[in-house]
């Protein structure tokens, strides 16, 4: 998580960081941060909060080069003190990351006279950087590295240095060249501004000058790192005429769900992707939060479609309960980010017991990419809200299309007449907003569903509860009588999904267990003559276009974003920048 920057060039450092640390921001905005150096001496800024707040104190930093940081606190509290830039000596550092072993560190430097100023673990860098510093900036950072346990990308000034220096491991960094030389967590801060760009590998240190880059692997050997064009890649054009991201993104649900589709057919090679996937002795996914959800119904379209074993599992658990594969079974990792941490040491454990590594991810520059065998491209462009709207769609659109690997057109055809549906209801705010309004009004939000309706259920309840903060679980509604309905009351709103008319009936069941005990009941469905039958019985009744059963979850997962934009928006929230949380999670 977090984002960094640095730029050596011929611009005010302070203005280039100050763009590429707003570009970053969804990655943090616990607080900010800007160190420039000019003529020996180095100038910082940071505070809590966002970017934004250092915009009035830019002008005290002189200089042309920089380096810039937007966090999301891991070790300490978001505050003034444990922002970014951590300053020693001659040092001024940004971290992205954990530094696990830094209690130790900070006793061993303490001892040795060492005075912190903050609570946090990467304040130990600037100190390292400041105790092994000799007069050579990269064999400092170097010898600082080869202390730390965790994972880190790091830039450090140095008042000693023209420019700065950075290191990684297990945590992104990109170098850009263009108007000056620049490094940042992710390609997105170099948009527009870089004409080429270059991801340092495991390990890697490099310096930069305005003169350009010099790249050394951990032991400080010269390496020569392949430089792309930059052309491709879209930046985010900001939110057009919606208020913000997460509407913004909800309403590309079908164009994604379309320009997945034609990436698919026109670049997948079909017929070996099928024959993979045939022969597998077993097929395993691995993600995390709406990633994960969409794995699970990745399983089922799976499931449905080959003979072997298919199942889901949650990334952050996998390496102490690692998926049993072999050199016959696939690994699917689905990442938005591609860089998620958890994810890719779920799929590194995976490949390295033998398994063919698929990647499943919306950033085609990622790491998930450069460890997979194969790449599939969901084609949601930058997504921009925290919480994931469109990339899940786009998930969901490639595990269709996956389970028909061979002869993937007619689904195709079928997915493009479900995306003008969910186009029509991306466009209509009505009953999402009674339907936010009573969740607002509730202690607790429960979605049910029956079949395939369970994973649209969990990915609903997981968005509402991050952008609104409300109290919410998604399970099968057979459950209820299990256990949750001990919590069912007037002050508890179910949110029920009818999509399958052969569980129909059962779903009604659900609906009647939970009236009985006065428990309000919201229903959104697909079938006509369910919702005629329920719409005068419950509090809120949704009817969604007719859609086959395989394909609603398209539907009734769109509907569902627009409940939980709403409730965050109608309770005062900013739905593009939830508390506590960031995109692309970068640490384990
Ligand atoms: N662990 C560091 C902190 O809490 C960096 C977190 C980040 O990646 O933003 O300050």
């Amino acid at each position: 998580m977090c984002g960094i920057v640095g730029y050596a060039g011929r611009n005010r450092a302070a203005e280039e960081l100050f763009e590429g640390l707003k570009k970053l921001e969804y990655r943090g905005y616990d607080s900010a941060g800007i160190s420039t150096a000019d003529r020996g001496e180095i100038f910082t800024v940071k505070r809590s909060g966002m970017v934004e707040g250092l915009a009035p104190l830019l002008k005290g930093l002189p200089g042309t080069v920089g380096i810039g940081h937007t966090r999301w606190a891991t070790h300490g509290a978001a505050n003034d003190a444990n922002a970014h830039p951590h300053v020693c000596g001659a040092f001024s550092v940004v971290h992205n990351g954990i530094i696990e072993n830094y209690a130790e560190l900070r006793e061993e430097l303490t001892a040795a006279g060492h005075v912190f100023s903050s609570q946090t673990d990467s304040e130990v860098i600037a100190h390292l950087l400041d105790y092994y510093y000799d007069g050579d900036l990269a064999d400092a950072l170097r010898l600082t590295c080869a202390r730390l346990k965790g994972c880190w990308a790091i830039a450090a000034l140095c008042t000693h240095f023209d420019g700065f220096a950075v290191a990684r491991r297990a945590s992104p960094v990109i170098l850009g060249e263009g108007e000056g030389y620049f490094a940042a967590s992710d390609i997105y801060a170099l948009i527009g501004r870089a004409h080429s760009y270059c991801v340092l590998e495991e390990g890697d240190i490099a310096l930069v000058t305005h003169r350009g880059f010099t790249i050394y692997d951990c032991h400080l050997n010269p390496v020569s790192r392949q430089f792309e064009p930059l052309k491709g890649e879209k930046g985010e054009d900001g939110t057009g005429d919606c208020p913000h991201y997460m509407l913004k993104e909800i309403r590309q649900n079908a164009r994604t769900m379309r320009a997945t589709c034609r990436k698919f057919l026109s670049s997948v090679d079909r017929a070996a992707l099928h024959s993979r996937l045939q022969n597998a002795d077993k097929i395993v996914m691995v993600g995390c939060g709406t990633a994960y959800n969409a794995a699970l119904a990745g399983v089922r379209l799976l499931g449905g479609a080959y003979d072997c074993p298919v199942s889901a599992h949650i990334a952050s658990e996998a390496r102490y309960d690692p998926p049993r594969v072999t050199d016959r079974s696939v690994c699917i990792a689905v990442s938005q980010s591609g860089e998620t941490a958890d994810t890719l040491k779920a799929a590194a454990i995976c490949r390295e017991a033998g398994a063919y590594l698929i990647a499943m991810t919306n950033v085609g520059y990622s790491a998930i990419t450069r460890m997979a065998h194969k790449v599939l491209p969901v084609c949601a462009g930058p997504e921009v809200c925290v919480a994931a709207t469109k990339s899940y769609i786009g998930q969901l659109t490639c595990f269709h299309l996956m389970s028909v690997a061979l002869s993937p057109d007619k689904r195709a055809e079928w997915l493009l007449s479900a995306a003008d549906d969910v186009a029509k209801i991306a466009s209509c705010g009505e009953y999402a907003q009674v339907i936010a309004r009573m969740c607002i009004d509730s202690r607790a939000v429960f979605f049910l569903g029956r079949g395939a309706d369970v994973d649209v259920a969990v990915e609903g309840s997981l968005k509402l509860k991050e952008v609104s903060y409300i109290f919410s679980d998604g399970y099968p509604a057979g459950e209820l009588k299990h256990g949750t309905l001990a919590l069912v009351d007037e002050s508890v709103l179910s949110v029920v999904l009818i999509t399958d008319d052969g569980l129909a009936e059962k779903c009604k069941n659900a609906v009647e267990q939970i009236l009985s005990r006065s428990g309000k009941v919201a229903v959104v469905t697909t079938l006509r003559q369910t919702y005629d039958e329920l719409k005068d019985r419950v509090h809120a009744a949704w009817l969604l276009p007719p859609a086959p059963a395989h394909l609603s979850h398209f539907l009734t997962a769109t509907a569902l974003q627009l409940v939980a934009y709403h409730a965050a928006v109608l309770s005062g929230r900013n739905p593009d920048k939830p508390r506590n949380l960031a995109k692309s999670v970068t640490v384990e």
